[in-house]
């Protein structure tokens, strides 16, 4: 028996089996190739689903962990932690925000938003203005407030009584949008591209239309770039490419580039409504985590990494359209930078198995839409590896 198979067989018996884990035994990684244990290699084009999106095992990254874990690893919040205020200096001076709170997840980075959109509205306008409004098919995380926030039912489904207070829209309908507001609406929330709901991007214009009826109705703003954040999209955040400002953002996925971290960044006019005590986290923001952050987030703006996300994303959309033009049973290639995704007329789960056994990683979201987010650093070459393969099996169907 190969070791792999071992492990395997021993988290099967274990491990809670949320997943539907694929066979593969994750070991080491460098760059955006990942090793198993049993020493085969994978082009990783999921990154950890857009976390490692420094390649795996950054050097600046591991560093940075390395000598924070030697002098401080967690210090409570009760304190003033050097790492987390050069992080939210980095985070504010580089987006429109003014305060920054650190936890540990994307869903708690949503869970502070929803929160603090409440807490402003409640303290502003009375307290039956609570109603927030999301998009179908968006996706904001898996605790109980963020599954009532995503417009998904199959994320829903079987967990009820949700948080009430939520109103979902078609994404992209700015007529939808604006019958949706009524007298109880505190804010709306929207992954400027929607993620794991199928890399859909909006149509021109939308996110503007959703900043305007905001301001029109004394709205907050919340934008979810947790996927598309960081530049992924070819910008640090999405939001640029539309010129629209959130009042409320949250990141987290590739924040450290690997180690757990969310954020939640807010204007300060409204960042001031989560005030000493009606909110926390005892690991959020602590110094290992944060020191990840900044030595992340230096590589990003200081290496030329999002040029590089311009450059292959480019490059990358365009060997996938090849494809299209190939094959009939390609609908569609969208997304921007480097979250791209294609759109088959059947479910891709058999196509991401196969790419997985010739060394090849991609996940499918939405059933039928294979999704591309390789590391930010990913080469010309790399990208030529993977349509080699990606070919290969589509040839064979
Ligand atoms: C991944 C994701 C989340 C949830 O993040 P977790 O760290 O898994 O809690 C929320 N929103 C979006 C857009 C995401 O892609």
């Amino acid at each position: 028996m190969n070791k792999s198979q071992n492990w395997i067989d021993r988290g099967l018996a274990h491990v809670a089996n949320t997943y539907g884990r694929f066979p593969l035994v994750a070991a080491s990684g460098k760059g955006c190739w990942l090793t198993d244990i049993d020493g085969k290699r994978y082009l990783d084009f999921l990154a950890g689903v857009a976390v490692n999106s420094l390649g795996h095992c950054h050097p600046k990254v591991v560093a940075a962990l390395q000598e924070q874990a030697a002098k401080l690893l967690h210090c409570s919040n009760y304190y003033h932690i050097p790492q987390q205020i050069e992080l939210a200096e980095i985070l504010c001076e580089h987006s429109f925000g003014d305060r920054v709170f650190f936890c540990n997840s994307g869903a708690e980075a949503n869970e502070a938003a929803l929160k603090l959109v409440r807490k402003y509205s409640a303290d502003t306008y009375g307290t039956d203005r609570f109603e927030i409004i999301t998009a179908i098919d968006s996706f904001h995380g898996r605790t109980l407030a963020t599954i009532s926030a995503t417009g998904q039912d199959r994320i829903q489904s079987g967990f009820a009584p949700l948080i009430s207070g939520f109103k979902y829209v078609p994404f992209g309908d700015i007529a939808a949008l604006k019958t949706a507001i009524g007298p109880k609406t505190c804010a709306i929330m929207m992954e400027p591209i929607q993620g794991e709901g199928g890399i859909n991007v909006p149509p021109q214009g939308y996110l503007q239309a959703a900043r305007e009826l905001c301001d029109k109705h004394n709205l907050l703003l919340i934008f979810d770039e947790i996927q598309v954040g960081l530049g992924r999209t070819g910008k640090l955040f999405a939001y640029e490419h539309d010129n629209v400002e959130p009042d409320v953002m949250t990141l987290a996925k590739a924040l450290a580039a690997g180690p757990p971290i969310g954020a939640m960044i807010a204007r300060e006019k409204y960042a001031t409504a989560l005030s000493p005590g009606t909110h926390g986290s005892t690991f959020g923001g602590n110094p290992l985590l944060t020191a990840a952050g900044v030595a992340a987030m230096k590589v990003l703006l200081e290496d030329h990494i999002i040029d590089n996300c311009v450059a292959m994303g480019n490059y990358l959309k365009a060997q996938l359209e090849q494809l299209q033009n190939k094959y009939t049973f390609i609908k569609n290639i969208r997304g921007r930078g480097l979250i791209l995704g294609m759109e088959l007329t059947f479910e891709g789960a058999e196509i991401v198995k196969t790419a997985l056994q010739r060394g090849l990683l991609i996940n499918c979201t939405a059933g039928k839409v294979l999704r591309f987010v390789p590391p930010l650093i990913v080469t010309q070459d790399e990208i030529d590896q993977m349509i080699e393969i990606l070919d290969g099996i589509l040839k064979e169907l």
